[in-house]
This record gives structure tokens, C-alpha cells and sequence, in this order.
């Protein structure tokens, strides 16, 4: 660990600090969760490809319900064989630690750190959570467990068997993944965007660990860290906003490095109980 971040994290651990992380995509990466970026992210119906930009959306869901479903259980049911890795389990460790003085913002919907042991009151999965699912038609079951469904062929249609159990018991709409869309707005009902604002504004610590910053609540919380003096450390291989953003705080640092190999490290001397 570089001397610049030691004494960064002696000085934060000596006030008692409230910890903000923030993790991304980049965090599940090293678990094999793929990021569906760029070609890696297309899905072919009929003669086109679509985006996950296009394919994640309400109005895509609307239009075809059963293709944005099929494109979800292929993609997700790679979540389900994933394991947590070093980095997760070191976020588990520090909110042992730190207690109510830690919380844990993601970005990602694969429910690692849930599996991981993070608890669920200090996780505020701001984009959801693709195990869990709702009416569609908001009739009032709240959040429930996907029914459990094999993932699918590439190229298989849904069964009539596995669209039943994707249908509301209570109203018989369609359950829909209890995920943010991309033509939907962050709200805290679902999603806990207000929670996830309020410990950033109290946060002494903000860490942030692979994100790139595409979307605009996460960048939001980093700014907001800036503006009230909080020490940011920006945990990642490569460059992104949240480096800038650290590199612009009076206590800020940048690792660039992947998270299982500093993140552990980092958690480790912000455990150790002042003398
Ligand atoms: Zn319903």
C-alpha cells in the first residue's frame, strides 16, 4: 500500500468516520459477472440487434414483455453461478466493523454483496436487484423472489409454462424484474435513492470502487462528497470520473489497481482500532 493512502486512512480512522462505498460493475468483474458493455451487450430479435439501452426500458417491456424477460434470464442466470470474491467479503468485514457508520451504495443488480453477507438495511441497491421481482401493474405484492426458472436457450422462446410463473398471482399482470430501467427515474420506494443521499451527506469516507460513473445518482454522491470535505478514495484499473473527482479532494486518493487486490488491504487498516 503507497504511504499517501496510509496516512490518508490513519487520519480518516481516527475520528470515528462515516463510510460511504459506492461499487460498480468493475467489483463483479473479477467474480466473471460480464459487463454487457459495448458488443458484448447486444440481443438480436427479428433481423436487429438491440442495446441494453434499448432492451432495459419500460417502453421495450410494454411492447414485448416475453423478449425483455428471455433477455434477462439469459443474462442474469450468469449472476447465479457467480461466487462473491475477496472484495465483497472485505465489505462485509468493514461494515462489521463500523456498524451504522457504514453503508454500502451499488450500482449493481447481481446481488453479490447481498450473497456476500451484507446486510440488507446498510445496502441500498440503487438499480435493484435481479433475484427479486414485482407486478408489473403495481397491484400491491411488493418485492418478491424470481419464481425459479431455469435460463433459458439463446434462440428458445419462453415455455407457457415459465410465462404462468411469471405472471402476477394477485392481479395476473406480468411481473417484471425489480430492476431500474433506463427510462425510469431513481426513486426510494424501490430503489432507496433518498437513503443513499443522505449517507452521502454525512459521509467522512467515500470509497468508490469500480465504477465508471455513468449514470447520475453515483455521480451525484461523489460530488456531494466533494462539496462537504469528505476524504474520497477511488478504488479502480482504470481511468473514470470518480478519479477526477478524488484527485480534486483535499484528502483524496486514487488506486489504480482492481478491487479484490486493495480493497481488502484498504478495509484492513480501517479496522484497526485506534490505541
Ligand atoms: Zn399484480
Amino acid at each position: 500500500m503507497h504511504l499517501e493512502l496510509l496516512h490518508l486512512l490513519e487520519r480518516v480512522r481516527s475520528r470515528n468516520p462515516r463510510v460511504v462505498v459506492l461499487t460498480g460493475a468493475g467489483i463483479s468483474a473479477e467474480s466473471g459477472i460480464p459487463t454487457f458493455r459495448g458488443s458484448d451487450g447486444y440481443w438480436v430479435v427479428g433481423s436487429r440487434n438491440y442495446m441494453p439501452e434499448e432492451m432495459a426500458t419500460r417502453r421495450m417491456f410494454a411492447s414485448d414483455p416475453e423478449e425483455v424477460w428471455r433477455w434477462y434470464l439469459y443474462r442474469f442466470g450468469a449472476c447465479r453461478h457467480a461466487e462473491p470474491n475477496l472484495a465483497h467479503r472485505a465489505l462485509v468485514d468493514l461494515e462489521a466493523t463500523l456498524g451504522d457508520r457504514f453503508t454500502l451504495v451499488t450500482q449493481n443488480i447481481d446481488g453479490l454483496h447481498r450473497r456476500a453477507g451484507s446486510s440488507v438495511e446498510r445496502t441500498h441497491c440503487i438499480h435493484g436487484d435481479a433475484a427479486y421481482v414485482r407486478c408489473a401493474n403495481d397491484c400491491g405484492i411488493g418485492v418478491q423472489p424470481l419464481p425459479s426458472i431455469n435460463t433459458p436457450k439463446i434462440d428458445a422462446e419462453l415455455s407457457p409454462e415459465t410465462c404462468e410463473r411469471l405472471k402476477c398471482h394477485n392481479c395476473g399482470a406480468w411481473l417484471r424484474p425489480h430492476v431500474l430501467w433506463f427510462d425510469e427515474y431513481y426513486d426510494e420506494e424501490n430503489y432507496r435513492a433518498d437513503s443513499a443521499i443522505r449517507a452521502a451527506a454525512r459521509a467522512d469516507l467515500l470509497i468508490v470502487v469500480g465504477t465508471s460513473g455513468a449514470t447520475n445518482l453515483p455521480m451525484q454522491i461523489g460530488t456531494l462528497c466533494l462539496r462537504q470535505g469528505a476524504a474520497i478514495i477511488d478504488v479502480n484499473p482504470e481511468a473514470n470520473p470518480f478519479a477526477v473527482i478524488a484527485d480534486r479532494a483535499e484528502r483524496g486518493c486514487i488506486v489504480r489497481g482492481s478491487a479484490c487486490e486493495n480493497l481488502p488491504e484498504i478495509v484492513k487498516h480501517l479496522a484497526i482500532k485506534p490505541e
